[in-house]
Parts: C-alpha cells; structure tokens; sequence
C-alpha cells in the first residue's frame, strides 16, 4: 500500500554502504521504520533528510513492518531553528522530550501537535527556553509526573500572588501565610511570576499558543524549575539538557 503522510525523522541507522533505516513519527503519532536506498550516495534524492529538525511529507509503500520510502518534500524547514546554534540545541531538547516519550504501537497525534508547534514557535523567534518549559510541561504527565501551581496545598488559596515556594513533600505550591518551618520542608524557593507562567502553559490550549513572549531571565527560570520538577519525578535523563548545561 502507498501511503502519503507528514512526518519528522526521529532516527537513523546505515543498513548497508549506500542505505539507511530512518524511523519518521508520522502527524498521527505512530512510528514508521523505513528503508532508504541510496541514501548515502552523493546525488540521492533524500539529500534534504541529511541535515536538521525539518517537517516533510512522506511517500512510502509498506504492508507489514518495514516500508521502502519513494519520496519526500520539505513541508517546513525550520530554517532559523536549523541555522543557530542555541536554537537547534533547545530544538533538540523538544525533539527528545517527545521521543521518549513514545510507546511502541500507541498513536500520540497530541506529541506530533506539540512537537511541531514547540519547532514552529522557535523558528517564529519565541524564546527557546521558554518554548523547551512549555513542551516539558504538556509532556510532564506522560512521564508520570504532576505540577500544582493553581492552590495552595494547606489552605487551598488560590491567590497566586501569595506563591513563593514549591514544595516537594506536598507535591504542590503553599502560599506565604502558610509557609513556616514544618510546611516549608522539601520546598525551594519560585519566584511568582516563574508559577504563574507554569501554571498558564499547563492549562493553556496547545493550538491557542502564538507566540511565547517572555524575558530570557524568565524563560530561563521557569525551564530550571520545569527541570527541577523532572529531576524530582521522572529520573530520565536527557542528553540534550547536559548540552544546554554545558556552553
Ligand atoms: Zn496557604
């Protein structure tokens, strides 16, 4: 059967001298291994899938397992997140939060969304940290962990003009009037505004997000938390984070 679908090329392996085995995540959310002849030769018509974080449109003929690819188009480019180097390394960083996160035979269409929009909001000149805390966030639940920035976990205010600090022995935010030395066990210190946007990206629709306008201060705050959160909940360990960490 032939089919037609956009996609991101998530892996890559040689097969032989000239061939590769790519994996794409197509926009439905499933994975598809596929063989590329002639790949690896200089005038191949797969040259655009050599280089860089780029949407494209597939054709490929498959009936069970492996599929042969026929052709592929570039869709969006991504040229600025291609060209930079900071911006390609967050890229890479959104790229690896969704792919993890992947299971085999479950379609994820919401991580297609997600990923596309994270690359589309980078390449529009949002704030790459920002944009890497806002995939981290939507992705945070199928890694099994929780944020509760919205009420406080001992009085239940939901006035979020009072959160300070977030606590890891409540799993949640505890606001000013109730942080004293008991409460305030296993809690770091936040800063209001860094909660607020934590708690407006978890809510937030991601189709509705435009652009993400936020200091680089800020953006770079929130993504500390998010990783915080990660390190506290996950245990996974992303290599393009210890990328970031180390320029
Ligand atoms: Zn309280």
């Amino acid at each position: 059967m032939i089919y037609q679908q956009k996609g991101v090329m998530i892996r890559q392996t040689n097969y032989s001298e000239s061939s590769r085995i790519i994996t794409i995540l197509t926009e439905e959310g499933g994975q598809v291994p596929l063989m590329v002849r002639g790949f690896n030769k200089p005038n191949s018509p797969f040259i655009v899938l050599r280089q860089g974080i780029k949407e494209f449109l597939f054709t490929y003929t498959r009936f069970k397992g492996m599929g042969t690819l026929n052709e592929v188009d570039e869709v969006q480019p991504f040229k600025k997140v291609n060209a930079d180097f900071d911006i390609y390394s967050h890229a890479s960083y959104v790229m690896e939060l969704v792919i993890r996160a992947l299971e085999e035979d479950v379609l994820h269409d919401s991580f297609y969304r997600l990923l596309i929009k994270s690359l589309k909001l980078m390449e529009e000149g949002s704030q790459p940290a920002g944009v890497v805390a806002f995939c981290a966030i939507k992705m945070l639940p199928y890694y099994g962990g929780e944020l509760n920035v919205t009420e406080c976990a001992v009085c239940g205010s939901k006035n979020n003009r009072n959160f300070f600090n977030y606590s890891f022995k409540y799993h949640s935010v505890i606001c000013s009037a109730c942080m004293n030395d008991e409460t305030g066990a296993r809690s770091v210190p936040v800063t209001n505004r860094v909660l607020y946007l934590a708690g407006y990206m978890k809510h937030v629709a991601v189709t509705n997000v435009d652009s993400i306008k936020i200091s680089e201060e800020n953006a770079g705050s929130l993504l500390k938390f998010v990783e915080l959160i990660y390190d506290e909940y996950t245990g996974v360990y992303f290599k393009s984070r210890k990328l970031l960490q180390s320029y």
